[in-house]
C-alpha cells in the first residue's frame, strides 16, 4: 500500500494520518491474519510499544481493524479489508489454533446472521471456530 492510499483510507475513516498511525498501518495492511500488540512490536522494533498501542487504539475506535476476542486473554485484532466501512453482516469468522494459539481469519465465511431480539444493542459479535491448524497437526503426526 503506498502513502498516499494510505493517507486516503485514514482520512475517510476520520483519523488524522501521523507518520506513526501510516507506519503501523502499512504493516497491518500486509498481515492476512490477526495480531496482537507483541506482534506488531516485533515487527517494529524501533517504534516504542505504548506508542504502538495508542495507534492500534484509534485505528480500532475508528474500525480500521477490529478486537477479535478468541477467549485466549490476549487481545487480537484482525485488520478491517473495507477500510473501516464494514458492517456487522461483513464480519468474518476465526479460527484459533488451540496449540500454537495464532488465531486465522477466515475472510470467506462471513458470521451467519442472527436475529437478535428487540432492545438488544450490538456492540461487538465474535465467531471463533476451535481447534487445531494444518501447520500443528503436521508436527503432531511426525
Ligand atoms: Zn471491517
Ligand atoms: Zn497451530
Ligand atoms: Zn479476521
Amino acid at each position: 500500500m503506498n502513502i498516499e492510499d494510505c493517507c486516503k483510507i485514514m482520512e475517510d475513516a476520520g483519523v488524522k494520518p501521523t507518520s506513526i498511525r501510516i507506519l503501523v498501518y502499512r504493516t497491518i495492511s500486509q498481515l492476512h491474519d490477526t495480531f496482537s500488540l507483541n506482534d506488531i512490536e516485533e515487527l517494529l522494533s524501533s517504534v516504542d510499544k505504548s506508542s504502538i498501542f495508542r495507534v492500534l487504539r484509534t485505528f480500532q475506535n475508528n474500525n480500521l481493524i477490529h478486537s477479535i476476542d478468541d477467549g485466549s486473554g490476549s487481545q487480537k485484532y484482525c485488520f478491517c479489508h473495507k477500510y473501516g466501512s464494514c458492517k456487522t453482516e461483513d464480519r468474518h469468522c476465526h479460527f484459533y489454533c488451540e496449540i500454537c494459539k495464532k488465531t486465522y481469519c477466515f475472510e470467506n465465511d462471513l458470521i451467519p446472521s442472527i436475529v437478535i431480539p428487540d432492545n438488544f444493542k450490538v456492540k461487538e459479535i465474535n465467531y471463533i471456530i476451535k481447534g487445531i491448524c494444518p501447520e500443528c497437526q503436521k508436527h503432531h503426526e511426525q
